[in-house]
């Protein structure tokens, strides 16, 4: 009989799964794109984030690295370019306990313009306010551009990273991908009604009224 996981084994399973699963979804390509976890265990306090340079398919639980909020790896391998914005999310909000970077075709897109997501639609409140903002550019794995992610992400559960690609946070790695999916969703269909027209932009207050009503539903349950 196999010997059951222990929560950290099965945190690293849960990391490498949505990896894979974020690909198939089709909201990232290749090796780009990183997924983490926040993990405290006895002295440790950090995450375990996907490593650098490896394919989803080929990762093994040994390949996860924990990284410390003090910015310390541990393991084998190197952890991915951008832990300093996953780092960054840990020590700042306490309702993040997981975080999915893609670089979403139709988030990137709209990114490249330096735009972000409007109120086009009301579900646009699934990631937490009026809108989806665009981060500042910045180099990747720098910490300008982590400053800049977490100025975009105040009061937010997701944002876009211009000329890079969207961030999405949660409380466990399968809410942070839903996000995800469902914001490269949402710039999907702006990207669309950008095509055909000037797409029209609900008012904050109807998007207060939305934003009540989803924190009645709760989360991370999707409204219809
Ligand atoms: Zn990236």
């Amino acid at each position: 009989m196999r010997k059951p996981l222990t929560p950290e084994e099965a945190l690293r399973e849960g990391i490498i799964s949505t990896a894979v699963a974020m690909n198939a979804s089709g909201i990232n390509r290749g090796k780009s794109g990183n997924v983490s976890a926040r993990w405290r265990q006895g002295d440790f306090d950090g995450f375990l984030v996907t490593p650098s340079g490896l394919r989803y398919e080929e990762t093994t639980r040994e390949d996860i690295v924990a990284v410390s909020l003090d910015g310390e790896p541990f393991g084998r391998r190197v952890p991915s370019s951008e832990w300093r914005f996953h780092r960054d999310i840990y020590r700042s909000r306490d309702d993040a306990h997981a975080v999915v970077h893609t670089h979403a075709p139709f988030a990137t897109s709209l990114a490249c313009l330096g735009r972000g997501i409007p109120a086009f639609h009301y579900m646009v409140a699934v990631a937490g306010g009026v809108d989806v903002r665009c981060a500042a550019y910045a180099t990747f794995g720098t910490q300008e551009l982590s400053d800049h992610a977490l100025a975009a992400l105040d009061g937010r559960r997701a944002c876009l990273l211009a000329n890079h690609g969207m961030i999405a946070l949660g409380n466990s790695v399968a809410v942070a991908l839903a996000l995800a999916i469902e914001v490269e969703t949402l710039a999907e269909m702006y990207w669309r009604a950008l095509q055909i027209g000037e797409p029209i932009i609900l008012s904050d207050g109807e998007m207060q009224t939305v934003l009540e009503k989803f924190a009645t539903y709760g989360q991370p349950s999707r409204p219809d």
